[in-house]
């Protein structure tokens, strides 16, 4: 049985104590569907991280509204989904140190995916899932740190795919996603998501992702 149990008696407790103290900043947390990429359509619940890095001028996150919450309180809210999926997203997950988090997920049979911009290298065997969705077709300075995973998530913006070319390489995946803006017209996304079927017809290793979720109405 799932429990919040830090140890029984008797035994070596199952959790460290600071583990289960340390504190991130958390904008939400909430059980739903992934709706891109590779593993669209499986139910995960989504851990979001406050801060970020980068200011994309697509991005749909209130990244500075944060409470601070414990491993714990976390915990205490995952565990009432019925769900054994999650996803570190934000913000940028990666600029907090994952692994209290992770130790304590992971020991109660966690699969744990990450959505990270790239710019933080993420540690051998924190994750069991990496999805890097670089954002230098906005920013070419930033450098891309985190060079492999197992999914490449690109936000298409009329960059040419020629910039991913080393990159590329370090995943197994490849998706390019057209840039959905809520507050723009139907014309002017629906002239984005043809673009975006175009190129993925002329670059077949690549796949289209589309944000499903907003379709649905979901989160
Ligand atoms: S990297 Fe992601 S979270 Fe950060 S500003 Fe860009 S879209 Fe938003």
């Amino acid at each position: 049985m799932e429990s919040l149990e830090c140890h029984r008696a008797g035994e070596e407790p199952v959790d460290n104590p600071s583990d289960l103290a340390q504190t991130y900043n958390i904008v939400e947390i909430f059980h739903s569907v992934q709706g891109e990429g590779y593993r669209s359509g499986i139910p995960h619940v989504f851990i979001r991280f406050g801060v970020c890095n980068l200011r994309c001028e697509w991005c749909d996150t209130n990244f500075d509204e944060y409470e601070p919450m414990t491993v714990i309180d976390i915990l205490a809210d995952v565990l009432q989904y019925p769900c054994k999926n999650i996803i570190f997203t934000g913000g940028e997950p990666m600029l907090n140190d994952l692994w209290p988090i992770a130790r304590v997920l992971k020991r109660r049979g966690y699969h744990l995916s990450v959505e990270s911009n790239g710019t933080v290298s993420i540690p051998d065997g924190l994750l069991d899932w990496v999805c890097i969705s670089p954002k230098d077709q906005m920013y070419p300075q930033v450098s891309i740190k985190q060079r492999s995973g197992d999914e490449l998530k690109c936000v298409y913006v009329g960059q040419s795919l020629t910039m991913y070319d080393e990159l590329k390489e370090g995943f197994n995946h490849l998706f390019l996603q057209p840039c959905y803006d809520e507050n723009d017209t139907v014309e002017r996304n629906g002239r984005t998501f043809a673009l975006t079927e175009e190129v993925v017809k002329q670059h077949p290793d690549w796949r289209l992702s589309l944000q499903t979720h907003k379709w649905m109405g979901i989160l």
